[in-house]
């Protein structure tokens, strides 16, 4: 058993802009959070740990990223049109050597990690990379990222899934596993059917790029485009599919597979489609980095998200559309992007809200909760100022001390 005694505490349980918890101490036994005190304990027999100087802030949770494609940075031009960028990614990555892809995996969680990530929602490309990912100090819910756009192949990938998932079930450890169909042009309707099976049978999180770019919504609608050049070039194309003739979300909605998913980008939704994702996804994921390098005019509306009562959590996507993966600018990137969106619901989007958008437990600090913590040093003297002020001052630098399931780094 420890204890932090700390100086405010922001749980994220409340809403965003509730006041901190002041001078009280957090008793921590392993990886959990048993209890919060609003004043310390007299006796305490346990290690004391005296962060009073401090606001303690529950852990990032970085929502979305394909860590494997981290030896891509500054390898892909800007600019490109979407299918073109996926054709130089596929090149790209293919041409790396599997150590130099694993090497740049372990530098870029480093930098997450400096900058306060404490979970990680990961597209795992490879199931060999796995043992990369049990050497990263976080935890992470790793997505088995499933492609298959022909009818006939959606039994032997769904049995290839449901052996890494069969595997690894009932292991809770720092992994947690889960699904991800890539997105609904690449993914035909026999496949999502299977793979949201998979979910319901092992209970886990699942994921999508939904409504990303204007060619995912023209192929849905004429079966058309440049998508649709990709898939005959790759030899995919599916001759029995017929367009459905709907925008992405419609689409997934009327088969049944928006249930419990995690939506990353939703860039070209509209009002009808946020009806639909209302009663369906867990949440979305808006990526400000990789918004940004796309130079996409028209991105997630997600104060309108918010409105409707969807969780929206932020993630950095990859270094083939990014710059970097610091936690910290995305959290700067959001505000700037999203001027209707308070810094408070910033920081709750980066927390607990990218954990509800996933359909897993974290981002807040509650007991029985993961001891994931983050502090940020309370400057004094000066005039009290909102928790959230305090944080974004300090972004620049990030936290003084980052706390990984009971450990203090
Ligand atoms: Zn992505």
């Amino acid at each position: 058993m420890k204890r932090i005694l700390f100086g405010q505490l922001v749980t994220m349980a409340e809403e965003p802009d509730a006041p901190p918890l002041e001078n009280g101490e957090l008793i921590i036994d392993g990886e959990k959070i048993m209890a919060i005190n609003s004043t310390p304990s007299e006796k305490f027999s346990g290690e004391t740990i005296d962060l009073s100087d401090s606001l303690i802030l529950p852990g990032f949770i970085n929502a979305h990223c394909h860590l494997s494609l981290s030896g891509l940075k500054g390898k892909i031009p800007q600019g490109l049109p979407f299918v073109d960028w996926i054709r130089r990614v596929v090149k790209e990555n293919s041409a790396l050597p599997f150590t130099e892809r694993a090497k740049a995996l372990q530098e870029a969680a480093r930098l997450l990690a400096q900058s306060g990530v404490t979970t990680l929602v990961d597209y795992l490309s490879h199931p060999e990379l796995l043992t990369e990912y049990a050497r990263l100090p976080f935890r992470q819910v790793l997505l088995y990222e499933v492609l298959g756009f022909k009818k006939n192949s959606a039994d032997e990938i769904t049995q290839q899934a449901e052996a890494l998932l069969a595997e690894h079930a009932g292991h809770h450890g720092k992994i947690q596993l889960g699904l991800s169909a890539h997105a609904p042009y690449s993914v035909s309707p026999q496949l999502f059917k299977k793979l949201h099976d998979l979910t319901e049978k092992y209970d886990c999180p699942w994921s999508c790029h939904l409504a990303e770019v204007a060619e995912e919504a023209e192929f849905l609608k004429t079966g058309e485009g440049p998508l649709r050049d990709l898939l005959e070039e790759r030899g995919v194309w599916e001759t029995s599919w017929q367009p459905p003739g709907q925008s992405p979300v419609a689409y997934l909605s009327d088969m049944g597979r928006l249930d419990q998913m995690q939506g990353v980008h939703l860039n070209t939704i509209d009002e009808a489609d946020i009806r639909l994702l209302v009663d369906g996804i867990a949440g979305a994921v808006f990526c400000p980095g990789a918004t940004r390098w796309f130079g996409r005019g028209r991105y997630m509306p997600v104060r309108k998200l918010l409105d409707a009562g969807i969780p929206v959590g932020l993630g950095t996507d990859s270094l083939a559309s990014n710059e970097d993966l610091n936690f910290l600018r995305e959290i700067r990137l959001a505000a700037a992007m999203l001027p209707d969106v308070s810094r408070a619901e910033i920081l709750w989007m980066a927390t607990v809200g990218g954990a509800m958008a996933t359909g897993i437990d974290g981002g807040e600090v509650v007991p029985g909760g993961r001891a994931d913590l983050l502090a940020f040093k309370l400057k004094y003297p000066g005039p009290p100022k909102p928790w959230w002020e305090i944080v974004f001052e300090q972004l620049g630098a990030g936290p003084d001390r980052v706390m990984v399931g009971g450990e203090l780094g």
